[in-house]
């Protein structure tokens, strides 16, 4: 074996830093050159601590002068944690998202990798009913209860979660001192034990099989089967109801036949136990979920188990796209328009683009689901770069709804809801319906007003109205948190006379509640299902039929299925048609499309009512009389005549900082420096130069006490743009007023503030 001496040997390695670089340093002084292989992990000396950093590459050269390079002080691995793919994928984002290395690597690692810890973990013991013992009858669990109470409390824990192993800890917080109870279960045959695992429980047949696919489904299974193992993007384009579940589903079963595993991507509200419970029922093969909730262990045992191929299926939000496998043979990204696979702080990637990278760099097939593709994606569509593949009925029974606009300029209101959607309420609820009332605005109303001299709550802090929300007793902003008791007159004319204007999903509530004293009617917002498991039980009040008027916000858009709800009531789209973010009509669309999508769903005929002053804007009536992909053909000619994305590619600098003066004056100097650095390019570029635009401040100027600005870079070539954004930032990073402000770069930015 090699042992070498530590001559012209240099490591590069990735630093848990915010510097936009990699570090060099010297080997170990005793190493093994088969081990230092990139991926692996390293302890290094790095200011005055010792740092955990990944190996990048093993070098002949170094630019720093060989006294001030210092030693690595420990390896960590034998072999590398992130496969060379893996690694190509994280140090591609990292440039194209012009992000620091070192912490792009951090979010592709567990946390307790990140601190150190073995690339493995040791089972913890779990208890478990067996067969028996979940069939125990009344009479002997009365004994047992009568005989030894701490057995049967036991039993009463376990058979809480009778598919579900029970760790030590848990088991600890109900009853102390209780192994030798435990073991006398065992004994009886009513437990077992078994090993904590973060793979769902495997059921022991299918439960259910698939439905007999249409032509339409047929077709776009077989498109993309036929392109397994090799790279391609496939949009599958289909109504809500459309049966795409149905293809992802068919496909998993082909990748799964080939002896190979499945990532699946979901938006954060998208991933629901109903959606996973789908998956576990159609295949028996372990499952890991991946998502916030999660504890550090138990985000380690699903790296691993994906990583060791234990896992054939991952399903999992955003971060889960830089999950190692061994042999990953298919990505879906469903709902592949929602705004949540786009990071919005720190490291700002798109799980979706990252996703069409990987599956290009492991050769492999992604799978692009939507009822309403951004139009970034159907403008690659049209380009050929992505096959399109359209479900254009719903599946089975189902109909689509009847879509009406109610024109509510002039007519009588009460608190935000027409006469007119009163009335059809309660049409549908007479005839056994149920209904869902959608406003993506939560709280009880937006605004308060001082009715004598006009005053208006705002943010101290930010240049925000307040929403008033626990009926009209408290004031909290939504764009910095925080909260105060509302006033009780008014601070400039100490007038009692303030009103709340406008409704938010908590009034809406409140004025149903009068409209109809004896219907049980539920609210789904970010609100009401803030404690764990909250919004499983609003949703089973609605699918027991307890609860008939469901009002809500996005949150209920998205993957719910309401077999009896038949009418869908859109209380406000009017934000959506105005805004200063160019993508609002985009948005607006895909949600309405997306909500309309909820009524009708089983064999019940559904009925859509949209409120709106302003019922001839002409995006409104393509979209209502041609459907979405007339509406996206004309939103992208919009586009295209304005230059903007997808038309255009673009990066936003974006600054903030207390002092007012700082954040325009710094982005006027990066202006600067972007000019001399784009003269120095214009030679390679030509026509196609980056445009600057800008510094402006920010649409809401001051936020959380700090004052904000933006400066807009946008070119018709992408390689223009990248090849600025690089040398640009790191004169940017070294700048002295830089480091007076708070600043970032937005790759492909999806929200202009
Ligand atoms: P999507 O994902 O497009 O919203 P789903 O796959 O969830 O659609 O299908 C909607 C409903 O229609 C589900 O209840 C599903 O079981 C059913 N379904 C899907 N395909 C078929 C089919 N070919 N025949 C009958 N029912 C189907
Ligand atoms: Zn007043
Ligand atoms: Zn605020």
């Amino acid at each position: 074996m090699a042992r070498m001496s530590a001559v012209n040997i240099f490591l590069r390695v990735a630093i848990p830093s915010p510097l936009r670089r990699c570090f060099d340093y010297l080997p170990p002084t005793a190493y093994d050159l088969h081990t230092l292989q990139p991926g692996i992990r390293l302890k290094v000396p790095f200011g005055r601590t010792t740092v955990i950093a990944v190996l990048l590459a093993i070098s002949n050269e170094t630019d720093v002068p060989r006294s001030r390079l210092k030693r690595v002080s420990e390896v960590l691995d034998t072999t590398p944690l992130l496969s060379r793919p893996l690694l190509k994928l994280l140090m591609w984002s990292s440039n194209y998202y012009q992000h620091p290395v070192g912490e792009v690597m951090g979010n592709a690692l567990p946390a307790l990798l990140r601190q150190g810890h073995a690339p493995e973990l040791k089972g913890e013991p779990a208890w478990q009913l067996t067969n028996d013992g979940r069939a125990l009858d009344s009479s002997i669990l009365k004994q047992t209860q009568h005989r030894a109470p701490r057995q049967a409390a036991l039993l009463k824990l376990l058979s809480a979660a009778p598919d579900t192993a029970v760790s030590a800890q848990y088991i600890n917080a109900v009853q102390s001192n209780w192994r030798p109870v435990m073991r006398k279960l065992i004994d009886k045959g009513w437990v077992v034990v078994t090993e904590h695992s973060c793979l769902l429980p495997l059921p022991v047949n299918k439960l259910t099989t698939a439905p007999q696919l249409n032509i339409a489904q047929t077709e776009a299974i077989a498109a993309i089967a036929a392109g397994l193992g090799s790279f391609g993007v496939h949009l599958v384009d289909g109504v809500t109801g459309s049966g795409k579940t149905e293809v992802y589903l068919a496909l998993i079963e082909s990748v799964l036949a080939r002896g190979q595993q499945v990532l699946i991507l979901v938006p954060e509200i998208g991933l629901t136990p109903q959606l996973v419970s789908r998956f576990q029922q159609r295949f028996t093969v372990p499952i890991a979920v991946l998502h916030s909730g999660l504890s550090n262990r138990e985000r380690l045992c699903t790296w691993l188990a994906a990583r060791s191929g234990e896992a054939a299926i991952v399903i999992g939000t955003r971060s889960a796209v830089f999950t190692p496998f061994a042999k990953l043979g298919l990505m879906i990204l469903d709902e592949e328009h929602d705004t949540s696979f786009k990071q919005q702080e720190g490291f700002r990637y798109s799980a979706r683009d990252v996703a069409i990278k990987r599956a290009h760099l492991d050769d492999l097939p992604v799978v692009l689901g939507s009822a309403t593709p951004s139009l970034e994606t159907l403008h690659n569509a049209h380009q050929g770069r992505y096959s399109r593949l359209v479900l254009a009925k719903r599946a089975g029974a189902a109909r689509p709804p009847d879509i009406n606009v109610l024109d509510v300029r002039k007519q009588p209101m009460s608190d935000g809801l027409s006469t007119a959607l009163i009335n059809a309420l309660r049409r549908h609820l007479d005839k056994g319906g149920q209904a869902l009332v959608f406003l993506n605005r939560r709280g009880y109303a937006p605004t308060m007003l001082c009715h004598d001299c006009g005053w208006v709550a705002k943010c101290r802090r930010c240049d925000a109205n307040m929403t008033m929300f626990n009926g009209n007793t408290r004031l909290r902003c939504h764009h910095c948190g925080s909260e105060r008791r509302a006033d009780s007159c008014c601070p400039d004319c100490q007038s009692s006379e303030l009103r709340p204007v406008g409704a938010g999903t908590e009034r809406l509530e409140a004025v149903l509640k009068q409209q109809f004293p004896d219907t049980g009617i539920v609210r789904i917002d970010r609100d009401t299902t803030r404690r764990k498991g909250a919004m499983q039980n609003l949703l089973d009040s609605v699918h027991d039929g307890s609860k008939r008027i469901l009002v809500g916000t996005q949150m209920l858009a998205k993957g719910h299925h309401f077999p009896d709800v038949t009418l869908v009531g859109i209380v406000d789209i009017d934000q959506g048609l105005f805004s200063a973010d160019f993508r609002a009509t985009e948005r607006m669309a895909q949600l309405l499309v997306q909500v309309a999508g909820r009524a009708g769903r089983a064999e019940k005929p559904g009925q859509v009512l949209i409120q709106t002053h302003h019922p001839d804007h002409p995006l409104l009536q393509i979209l209502l009389h041609e459907g979405y992909a007339a509406f996206a053909q004309a939103a992208l000619e919009e586009r295209r005549q304005t230059q903007l994305a997808p038309h255009s590619h673009m990066a936003l600098l974006r600054a903030e900082a207390v002092d007012e003066r700082l954040p325009l004056q710094f982005l006027k100097h990066a202006r600067q420096l972007a000019e001399q650095l784009g003269a120095a390019f214009s030679a390679n570029f030509g026509e196609s130069r980056v445009q600057l635009l800008g510094p402006i401040p920010a649409p809401m100027e001051r936020r959380a006490g700090r004052i904000r600005a933006q400066l807009l870079l946008q070119a018709t070539e992408r390689a223009a743009l990248h090849h600025l954004l690089e040398p640009w930032l790191q004169q940017l990073e070294s700048d002295k007023l830089g480091r007076k402000v708070r600043w970032s770069i937005d790759v492909d930015p999806q929200e202009m503030f």
